[in-house]
């Protein structure tokens, strides 16, 4: 039954509360969610494995929705985004606590195993996928902890979205009417808990279509326009003027990269037709927008330069498409403040980071909901040298469940 008083917790209360949370269950589950293989787009068993906890928990089934985002994202996907809404023992705005499930296909066949004070996979070949299943843990946890132990909180709702790693399709998809459309919003996905991401950056993405001409490349060269030719010009072109790489122009930076080239079929043939896929980023909008007309400029100034005995010309179709965009929260965001005072509990200094990749909190905070980022414990991500630090798993379980509460204000006493 939920504890009934009308104040939220002081101080002591919390502190006699967080010691009760159980981290052995918080451990068994983290362990068992590393296990399960659950790349973008086929988070069906990570999605029913939370599902089972929650109603062993106590939790009904009427309380958890699928958001059905893979309806909308381009990759299509077998399952939709975990949502469990519960209105709040006592009145608050809404907060929504959030963490995606899905890892990248390098963590699949993990095998997580506790090795001192970290978790490994003991197959060297695959990556942890503590990016982001500790994550995904840390909400699990909280929603437990807060049904066994009773707990009076404000209106919650706990968001797990699917098909971050590959557009942050989750977030940018995301139903706000299922979620309750929340006023403050965490996220957990990172390293040090103590480290809160305010702001990321935002990034263009660019296919770039080259059509040359193809002819016999012993019989009639001069009859062909190379694609090959164009691209190599252009990629020169922006590598000489410092728009490839890092990019550093009159106190403003930002990056951009040549990816992938796709093109050709045979060496005796003039390459008619190359692919070539791009991406631009920077904090500054105006900034990005000038680095992608560089890119459009260079590839439709090559494609002047290559041309057939004919005068035939190469023909570029140049498309961009915008994948996130940038933002920065104020220190004086509800989101930002409630984090701070919540690390602090902890007696830990909270340090504000913004980031250079994208984010699910970069569609929620587009889109309205102001969104602050927490570690879990993640270190080496993306890479078979991941693991999990499992001092900082804990501290993050602490962290979530006074923002659950919304007792960090207490905890500022
Ligand atoms: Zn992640």
């Amino acid at each position: 039954m939920p504890r009934v008083s009308s104040a939220a917790y002081s101080r002591k209360e919390l502190r006699s509360l967080l010691a009760q949370l159980d981290s052995k269950q918080a451990l068994e589950d983290l362990l068992q969610l590393l296990a399960i293989p659950g790349p973008s787009t086929q988070e069906g068993e990570v999605i029913r494995f939370l599902q089972t906890r929650l109603r062993e928990g106590g939790y009904r089934p009427s309380q958890m929705t699928l958001d059905p985002v893979q309806e909308k994202s381009p990759l299509g996907g077998e399952v939709g985004s975990l949502v469990l809404c519960l209105p709040g023992t006592r009145p608050g705005p809404r907060r929504l606590l959030m963490a995606h499930v899905d890892t990248v296909p390098l963590c699949v066949g993990s095998r997580p195993v506790v090795r001192g004070r970290w978790i490994r996979s003991a197959d060297p070949q695959t990556a942890l996928g503590a990016d982001n299943r500790a994550g995904a843990a840390v909400l699990l946890h909280v929603a437990l902890e807060l049904r066994r132990l009773g707990l009076e909180h404000p209106p919650l709702t706990f968001f797990w979205p699917v098909q971050e790693e590959v557009g942050l399709f989750g977030a940018r998809f995301a139903d706000l009417k299922r979620l309750g459309r929340p006023r403050l919003a965490f996220n957990w996905d990172g390293g040090d808990p103590c480290k809160l991401t305010i702001g990321a950056t935002g990034a263009y993405r660019m296919e770039i279509h080259i059509h040359g001409q193809a002819s016999h490349a012993g019989a009639a060269p001069e009859q062909g326009v190379s694609a090959a030719a164009v691209a190599a010009l252009a990629i020169a072109q922006l590598q000489q003027d410092g728009w490839h790489g890092r990019i550093e122009k009159h106190g403003q930076l930002g990056t951009s990269n040549i990816g992938v080239l796709q093109g050709g079929s045979a060496t005796n043939v003039v390459m008619d037709h190359l692919l070539v896929r791009a991406e631009v980023r920077s904090h500054d909008p105006k900034f990005r927008k000038q680095i992608l007309q560089q890119f459009r400029q260079a590839f439709h100034q090559a494609a002047q330069q290559v041309q057939s005995a004919r005068g035939k010309r190469a023909r570029v179709r140049f498309h961009a498409q915008l994948d996130y965009e940038s933002f920065v929260l104020g220190r004086s965001e509800p989101c930002v403040q409630a984090a701070w005072q919540a690390v602090r509990h902890l007696g830990s200094q909270p340090q504000l980071a913004v980031a250079n990749g994208g984010l699910d909190a970069n569609w929620l905070t587009a889109r309205g909901v102001p969104t602050v980022s927490l570690g879990c414990g993640q270190e080496n991500q993306h890479t078979t040298a991941e693991r999990l630090r499992l001092s900082w798993f804990a501290k993050a379980c602490k962290i979530a469940m006074i923002l659950a509460l919304g007792a960090e204000s207490a905890a500022a006493e």
